[in-house]
């Protein structure tokens, strides 16, 4: 997509193809890891030289890193709009994120879920109730509502959502949620990983107590991720890593150690500098940049697509009910009498062209979509998009796809 001025870096990369010619990669591919961003690889190449170990060192470089480090949270917490006082911990991706917030959860705290999570979401939880995957956003808040009403208040509840789905791209509806959640003192934590590249989050505004990302889908590069909330249960809990940094005071004797409070408390070892900012380069672009309009370009090549292959008669498109009306640019789908593999494999060889097949680490909705679809294949493929991509990339994809069904 063209709009604004963001660019990604990779887009005149060439590939070859099994009949020996060249042609210009077609990353569709973007629900796994997006491409970076050129605004953030400016601030990496700018930062490299510069780079050193943050907080505990008196050196110019270690002091110009740490506030660089430190800047980078702000830039979360802007784009988040997240509350003054709640706190910005740098993770590797999301699952260690959730994963982290699995850890401060208090321990008599009830856990409701989907089934149709991630298992980034779906497995870090000990208490927990998993609902079936909702066929609407209406379905999915009177399930909440009816879940949160048999539990009561007497014990604490965490409400774990995923912003949209990897598998369907159905958005869900947060706001919503939040409120029923807030009505019955629950708290709310959204799995933003696939929804923070495509649409504005504000956590103030729209009620929510905790959310997990990942840079490597927001247009920067692997290894860091972010959980952002509530202060109180991440200073109440041990540190998820123990370590130096995680640390107020050590004692001589074994056991002796208080623990530092705020985001240090859970960042313990040395930290990605270079991937926080990073990070935090993606969400100052993406903060910037006249969203709107990248939905509309994102909206208008997600119909083409989705339409363009729910038209070939041999496709199933997964979750297809229409009963879910916001929806990112990700479909998955099967093509009858054609394994999964041969057609990612075919794609790649034949049209440059880059997708993910199989369960998509969300094994429990992926079967039942299939089994939903009466496709006949145990998993599926999933093209995705976002900026970068064009009506060229999604045609070529058609084609290629209507070639393998032979259609
Ligand atoms: N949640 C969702 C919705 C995802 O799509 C993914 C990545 N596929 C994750 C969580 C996990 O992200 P990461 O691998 O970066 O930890």
């Amino acid at each position: 997509m063209g709009g604004n001025t963001l660019g990604v870096l990779g887009s005149d990369v060439k590939v070859g193809l099994s009949d020996g010619t060249k042609i210009a990669y077609a990353n569709l591919d973007y629900a796994a890891s997006a491409p970076c961003l050129r605004e953030v690889a400016d601030v990496v190449g700018e930062l490299l030289p510069y780079y050193a170990s943050v907080h505990r060192g008196a050196g110019a470089l270690s002091q110009l890193c740490t506030e660089k480090y430190e800047l980078a949270r702000e830039s979360v917490t802007t784009f988040l709009g997240c509350r003054p006082d709640d706190e910005v911990v740098f993770t590797r991706n999301t699952t260690d994120a959730l994963n982290l917030l699995a850890h401060v959860v208090p321990p008599d705290t009830a856990v409701i879920t989907f089934e149709g999570e991630h298992h980034a979401n779906l497995l870090p939880w000990s208490d927990v109730i998993r609902l079936p995957a909702p066929s609407s956003p209406e379905e999915a808040v009177s399930a909440v509502a009816k879940t949160l009403a048999v539990l009561g208040t007497w014990r604490p509840a965490l409400l774990a959502v995923t912003g949209a789905s990897n598998v369907t791209g159905e958005v869900w509806p947060l706001a919503e949620l939040a409120a029923v959640a807030r009505r019955s003192g629950a708290r709310i934590a959204v799995d933003a990983a696939q929804l923070a590249p495509h649409r504005r989050i504000d956590v103030a505004a729209l009620g929510l107590d905790y959310v997990a990302f990942s840079g490597h889908k927001l247009y920067a590069p692997f290894g860091t991720g972010v959980l952002a909330g509530r202060a109180d249960w991440l200073d109440r809990a041990r540190p998820y890593l123990a370590g130096g940094g995680a640390t107020a005071h050590v004692g001589d004797a074994p056991g002796q150690v208080d623990w530092a409070s705020g985001a240090a408390r859970h960042e313990a070892g040395s930290p990605n500098v270079i991937g926080a900012v990073a990070l935090a380069a993606a969400c100052d672009a993406l903060a910037a940049a006249d969203l709107d309009a990248l939905r509309s370009e994102e909206d208008t090549l997600t119909t083409r697509l989705h339409d363009g292959l729910a038209e070939i008669p041999a496709v199933r498109v997964l979750g297809d009910s229409g009963r879910w009306p916001d929806r990112l640019g990700i479909v998955s789908f099967t093509v009858d009498g054609v394994e999964t593999r041969t057609v990612s494999t075919r794609l790649a060889a034949e049209f440059g062209i880059g997708v993910r097949d199989g369960l998509f680490c969300a094994h429990p909705f992926t079967r039942r979509l299939l089994e939903q679809a009466g496709a006949t294949a145990p998993t599926a493929v999933r093209a995705s998009i976002g900026i970068g991509t064009t009506k060229e990339h999604v045609d070529r994809l058609i084609t290629g796809i209507r070639t393998i069904a032979g259609s």
